[in-house]
């Protein structure tokens, strides 16, 4: 029997229904608890940013809240649902590589403490309009270390044509981007800011970020005399997925990496001042399960299916990049597996398909499927395809359960469209 925040999933399927996100709600605080207890330096000022996209609705905004961290956002929605759930402007950091004259302009007027500038034209439009409205905002500029970090491996790489950022080795365009800034009455430029891939689990991907990024900065300071005052080293811890999976404890990544900048710091001339780290996924994967009502099996010559009422529509990452998962059938956890199963979606795509093999108990039509860490890019992710109804969320703490989203209906799926 399986338990989400000491509560049973069979009663949160049986009261809120299949599929069905599940938190539980004591992981999502203690991996927040976590960040705050370990990011912390004797010598540098920090802060843990959530980066809100990994899953984003109000009430995991207000659990951030509490938690005293900042807030990521890449969108005006993202901005939207944080403002909405009362998060302070001034803590919100808005990132992106597009962000159109709408979003800036919501950003500017909502008084959003920090825009992180992903380009030349972006700065130049920025700072047209923080002179035009006389507004203020800091500013960080993106730029790319040219370390690419996914999964098991991390490659140092002359990378230059990422969309995200200016490449640091483009030195004289980072400091022409970093002078229209500076130039501008209304913005303070803070200092800058890398994210170098996600699910990471080789510390070495974070260390050599940190070595070049405060290298870099020493450069700009000592070349340019641009003092870069915060460092900003973006997300990508991992979370667990499978067994397969295993990755840096919270405490030590933190320690490792606030290490790093103490020592990188001793070496500069003007010593940055405060370091982020963004965090999404790791706060939330592993608090999230989604229940999964089984329907048909099926033999093929090669395979068993075992079909879900879910799929690709709450969760694409598997069809997307072969991301895996673990499951188990509820009530049957301690059963000896009797087959390998494919566990597949009801959408009309062959790649629809939630775990491609996983060795489980005899499955049954209304078996209860508990599929695991899936708090993180599956609801962010989930679309309409096949007209499939957004599932609802709940979040489950101390052996009661609460609905932060409720599921859609029919009438939600045909709202917006107009009848003549
Ligand atoms: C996606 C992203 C993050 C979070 O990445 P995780 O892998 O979920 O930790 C942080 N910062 C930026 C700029 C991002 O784009």
């Amino acid at each position: 029997m399986t338990k989400i925040g000491h509560v049973e999933a069979r009663t949160l399927a049986e009261t809120y229904g299949t599929p069905l996100f599940a938190y539980d709600e004591e992981v999502l605080r203690q991996k927040m608890q976590e960040y705050r207890d370990h990011f912390q330096s004797d010598s540098l000022k920090t802060g843990v940013v959530y980066a809100s996209k990994a899953f984003c609705c109000m009430a995991m905004i207000r659990l951030i809240r509490e938690y005293d961290m900042y807030l990521d956002v890449v969108s005006g929605g993202e901005l939207y649902t944080a403002l909405k759930a009362g998060f302070e402007p001034e803590r919100i950091f808005f990132h992106g590589n597009n962000k159109t004259p709408q979003e800036l302009r919501m950003a500017l007027e909502n008084k959003v403490g920090t825009i992180v500038v992903d380009n030349e034209s972006e700065a130049r439009l920025l700072a047209e309009m923080v002179s035009e409205y006389g507004s203020n905002v800091h500013v960080l500029l993106r730029v790319n270390p040219g370390i690419e970090a996914h999964t098991h491996k991390y490659i140092v790489t002359a990378h230059v044509d990422s969309k995200f950022g200016i490449a640091m080795m483009n030195e004289e365009e980072v400091v022409r981007v970093i002078n229209i800034l500076r130039n501008c009455e209304g913005i303070v430029f803070d200092g800058l800011h890398v994210h170098i891939g996600s699910q990471i689990f080789a510390k070495e991907a974070f260390t050599s970020t940190v070595e070049k990024l405060f290298a870099f900065a020493g450069h700009l300071y000592d070349a340019y005399g641009i003092p870069v005052r915060t460092a900003d080293l973006g997300g990508g811890f991992a979370a667990r997925y499978t067994d397969k999976d295993a990755p840096i404890p919270t405490a030590e990544v933190c320690e490792t990496i606030l290490a790093a900048c103490t020592e990188a710091n001793s070496r500069l001339s003007c010593p940055v001042e405060r370091v982020l780290i963004e965090p999404g996924r790791s706060i939330v994967a592993e608090a999230g399960y989604t229940l999964y009502t089984i329907g048909a099996l099926k033999q093929t010559p090669n395979k068993l299916y075992a079909f879900v009422d879910g799929g690709m529509s709450d969760n694409i990452r598997p069809a997307l990049y072969q991301a895996e998962y673990d499951a188990v059938i509820d009530g049957r956890e301690e059963e000896p597996a009797a087959a390998n199963y494919t566990i597949a979606g009801k959408c009309c795509e062959s790649g629809d398909i939630l775990i491609e093999s996983i060795a489980l108990p005899k499955a049954q039509p209304g078996d209860l499927l508990v599929m695991k860490t899936t708090g993180a890019y599956g609801y962010s992710m989930a679309s309409h395809y096949n007209r499939m109804l957004m599932p609802a969320v709940v979040f489950a703490q101390d052996g009661t359960s609460r609905t932060v989203i409720r599921r859609e209906t029919y009438d939600d799926l045909i709202a917006l469209e107009v009848t003549l």
